[in-house]
């Protein structure tokens, strides 16, 4: 009876599989066309200056408008493109629009230092940094500085031994391109990379302001990281502050930036305009 049942559970796992390969297979070619029919959109989410509470910088984050499924998560889809190498088609996408979608703000009167920060997937700097080429005269033709745009990478990015990232890292250094190590403290990075790096911005994980008000271990996390940004004269912004007593604390850390839905969700293009670069947000 048991071996007729184990059977059973084998046939049944393996239409999981297959079915989840049919899935990813669909998805797939559905990423493909995605790309050629313009189904993704950019949010963006404020990054705002946690003592004057102002918007400073916002993170762009990509938004599939699936034809059947609707709206497709990025975690359920990028790590999908980074597997077959459509992500660098994408992410050039991403960093384009970013750019234009910056040059339209700045037009509407956003303030010179104001920067848009985009993800950037190691995958793109491992296949000779592709969406690189013709970067700096793509913002220059905007408009743009070249410290506009900040590209955000993963920590392990920054330990990576082939030569051919490390170098493209350092381009973009050269080049006056801000780099800032998002989801810092989960992944594996030394010390003294950041500091080698030259490393702009550090983006403490949201995992360390989850439960700030009630864990004094994620506070000493988070002052830690805090001071090792102001000692290496690096910004600090934390993501996925929730609440208001995250907000508190983390300021009286001295945190210098803060990002999460207490401020706003990431909002499409227009939302995020309304909200923030309307003419009676930007007399005050
Ligand atoms: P990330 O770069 O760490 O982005 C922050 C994520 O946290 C975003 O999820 C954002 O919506 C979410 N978030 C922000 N504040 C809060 C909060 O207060 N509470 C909660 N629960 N979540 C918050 P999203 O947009 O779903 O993106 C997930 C991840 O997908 C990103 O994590 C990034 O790793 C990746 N991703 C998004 N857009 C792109 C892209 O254009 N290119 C690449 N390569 N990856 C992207
Ligand atoms: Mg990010
Ligand atoms: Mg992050
Ligand atoms: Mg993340």
């Amino acid at each position: 009876k048991s071996k007729e049942t184990g059977r059973n559970c084998h046939h049944f796992f393996n239409a999981i599989m297959l079915d989840d390969v049919l899935k990813k297979r669909e998805l797939i070619d559905d990423l493909r066309s995605s790309i050629v029919n313009n189904e993704f959109e950019l949010y963006y989410q404020p990054i705002i200056d946690l003592s004057t509470n102002k918007i400073r910088k916002a993170e762009a984050l990509i938004r599939w408008h699936h034809p059947v499924r609707g709206m497709v998560p990025p975690l359920e889809f990028i790590s999908v493109a980074e597997e077959v190498g459509l992500i660098v088609e994408i992410g050039e996408w991403v960093a384009r629009t970013a750019a234009q979608d910056l040059a339209d703000l700045k037009k509407l009167g956003a303030d010179e230092h104001f920067q848009i920060s985009v993800n950037v997937s190691p995958i793109q700097f491992k296949d000779g940094g592709q969406w690189m080429s013709h970067w700096f005269e793509y913002v220059a033709g905007l408009g743009l500085s070249h410290d506009a745009i900040i590209v955000e990478i993963t920590e392990n990015l920054l330990m990576e031994s082939e030569e051919s990232v490390r170098s493209q890292l350092t381009k973009l250094k050269k080049q006056g391109v801000p780099i800032a190590i998002d989801d810092f403290g989960v992944g594996y990075s030394s010390l003294s990379y950041l500091q080698k790096m030259d490393v702009d911005i550090l983006k403490i994980d949201k995992s360390f302001v989850d439960d700030l008000e009630t864990e004094s271990n994620s506070r000493d996390l988070c002052q830690i990281m805090i001071m090792l940004a102001q000692h290496l004269s690096i910004q600090v912004i934390a993501e996925g502050i929730e609440n208001e007593e995250q907000r508190m604390i983390l300021a009286n850390l001295g945190c210098q930036f803060g990002q999460g839905y207490l401020f706003s969700k990431p909002l499409p293009l227009t939302l995020f305009k309304q909200k923030y670069f309307d003419d009676s947000v930007l007399s005050d």
